[in-house]
């Protein structure tokens, strides 16, 4: 199948003239800078933040992409991934026009983002294991469809989708499919990020703020052809990753083992949290999550959310979601943590 970027994007984002910073008109580092208005004494703060920063985060993209075995032009940097979603409706999908597929249950940003910019969804259920439904999906998808977003692992079931199955609908998928690997560094199988040069049509978004510990900072990636990332960088606010968030990400990369230490303890806390669970007579039965969360499927799930509130115990109740039914969504806690949600689920069905 052919795959044409241009009959994807929208055609004022092919013809716009994006924002030239003050940076991008000189970006040499040696300089008397009196070019964009910054405060030359430095900043209220003791450290100094009065300059603007890198607005294409050169130094730490060139780090990730090492460590991902990626090239730095095919990566982009948002305001965590969520400023990478919207960016696509922005220059994909004409309001009111376009649409998107959506495979529910699933994360929720995809249709906020929808919403936000007024781009209609067409929603295809996973199976009722939790795994892509590829006729369905293909069946489903109108000459308008512009962006198939699968998540795996998915949240909230926390299982992969079947790699086949995937590699399917990016052959057959007439459109962007966007794989959102926010969970990978907990799942046993590799990233889709080795399958850029193969399929023009994708895009990988992973984030710090899960295995990294790092959610408070706000960084996301997406990764696809230098084509579409040039088209989101074009769009993008010129300045979206603070100063701040680029050096203390770049001086964490040199950290990698301490990642690994915490991944490993949070996989050993989820297999501990199985067993326990498993245990409890109120549990009918658990997902296997690829994931560091788990999806329980409990007897009066919505009261015992409300028991564990009381106690200040929080989960996060998805018995309303589709296929979903009866389950609540528990992120796997320290080990002290996870003994005291225990301890509490076991109270509470006595
Ligand atoms: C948590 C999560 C994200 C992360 O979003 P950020 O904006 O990077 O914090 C993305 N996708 C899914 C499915 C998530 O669960």
């Amino acid at each position: 199948m052919g795959f044409e970027l241009n009959r994807l994007l929208r055609p004022h984002i092919a013809s716009l003239k994006p924002y030239s910073s003050a940076r991008d008109e000189y970006s040499g580092k040696e300089g008397i800078f009196l070019d964009a208005n910054e405060n030359p004494y430095g900043s209220i703060t003791d450290t100094a933040f009065n300059r603007y920063p890198d607005p294409y985060q050169q130094d730490l993209k060139a780090r990730i992409a090492e460590i991902k075995g990626v090239q730095p032009n095919q990566l982009f940097l948002g305001n965590g991934s969520d400023e990478a979603i919207d960016l696509l409706f922005r220059a994909f999908c004409r309001p009111g026009v376009d649409n998107v597929i959506l495979l529910p249950p699933t994360y929720g940003m995809y249709e906020v983002s929808a919403g936000i910019n007024d781009v209609a969804t067409i929603r295809v259920s996973l199976t009722a294991d939790f795994q892509l439904n590829v006729p369905a999906i293909l069946e489903a998808a109108t000459p308008n469809s512009k962006i198939l977003f699968i998540c795996s692992p998915n949240n909230p079931s926390g299982n992969r989708m079947k790699r086949e199955d995937i590699h399917a609908l990016l052959r057959n998928f007439p459109a962007l499919v966007v794989i959102d690997e926010a969970y990978i560094d907990f799942s046993d199988e590799p990233s889709f990020t080795s399958e850029l040069a193969r399929y023009p049509n994708l895009l990988v978004m992973q984030t710090f703020s899960k295995a990294w510990g790092l959610a408070s900072l706000r960084l996301g990636m997406a990764y696809a052809s230098p084509e579409i990332i040039a088209i989101l960088n074009k769009i993008k606010p010129p300045y979206n990753i603070s100063g701040l968030t680029q050096a203390t990400v770049l001086d964490a990369l040199d950290n990698l083992e301490k990642v690994d230490t915490m991944i490993s303890e949070i996989l050993e806390e989820r297999e501990k949290l199985t067993g326990k669970l498993l245990g409890l007579r109120s549990v009918q039965k658990l997902f296997p999550s690829q994931a560091n969360f788990l999806l329980v499927k409990i007897d009066r799930a919505k009261e015992t959310y409300d028991a564990l509130v009381r106690q200040r115990i929080i989960v996060r109740d998805r018995s309303k979601v589709t296929l979903c039914e009866d389950c609540l969504r528990i992120t796997v806690g320290t080990s002290v943590e996870n003994e005291k949600l225990v301890e509490a689920l076991d109270r509470l069905t006595r």
